[in-house]
């Protein structure tokens, strides 16, 4: 199943974070020996264990809801924050990865699914806070692109209309807030169930779980 998500992605030039979140840093390992660089995680201090198990060359993204006061165990090794929902949070990034002399890549998240048990933002709140002088003074996070989960369904039509939804707030953004950064470049969306869905609508990162470490317990 892995060599197929590999060839499925190609074509499209995306990347697949291999969602290892309940997985043991042996079974990890098994992945990354076949090659697996980038794993995600949903839990601060699940990630954290497993970052100091293993080989410091995985690139860990952080793709669950992030409390402000759990940033800073995250801050000196996280690749790519997926979930940033509020400037307060954002501020907070900065803080911390100034602090570790680093710039931390961060994707605001997005909420397009039925369901509101899902965590993020709409295009409006996105615009305040981009738009905010306090955002322009962030030095140490870099907005990348932007994050969203589909609505957990069998119905494709709805799915595919969510992603385009969400490819459309990142057209939208990109055009008023990033224009010519190629900074601003990344689209998150797809797990196990419909990342083909996502990648026909332009994702550039599929985040899949089960379908790589099998259903999780
Ligand atoms: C768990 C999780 C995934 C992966 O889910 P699967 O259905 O197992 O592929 C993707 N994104 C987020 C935010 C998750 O929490």
């Amino acid at each position: 199943m892995f060599e197929e998500i590999l060839k499925n992605l190609a074509p499209y030039g995306a990347k697949l974070v291999a969602v290892s979140k309940t997985q043991s840093p042996e079974v990890i390992m098994e992945w990354y020996d076949r090659g697996q660089r980038l794993f995600g995680e949903n839990r601060v201090q699940e990630l954290v264990d497993k970052q100091g198990a293993l080989p410091p060359d995985i690139e860990w993204h952080f793709i669950g809801h992030l409390q402000r006061n759990k940033v800073k165990y995250l801050s000196p090794f996280v690749s790519l924050i997926h979930s940033v929902d509020s400037l307060k949070l954002l501020q907070e990034i900065n803080k911390q990865a100034q602090r570790q002399s680093r710039v931390i890549n961060c994707l605001l998240q997005f909420h397009i699914a039925e369901e509101d048990t899902k965590f993020g933002l709409n295009l409006e709140e996105a615009r305040t806070m981009l738009s905010a002088p306090a955002t322009g003074a962030l030095d140490y996070v870099s907005i990348r692109g932007i994050m969203g989960m589909a609505t957990y369904t069998d119905d494709k039509v709805q799915i595919r209309r969510e992603f385009r939804h969400l490819r459309s707030i990142f057209n939208t953004l990109k055009a008023e807030f990033f224009p010519g950064e190629t900074s601003f470049s990344e689209l998150s969306m797809g797990m196990s169930g419909d990342y083909l869905i996502a990648l026909e609508e332009g994702s550039t990162i599929v985040r899949i779980g089960s379908l790589i470490f099998g259903e999780r317990s």
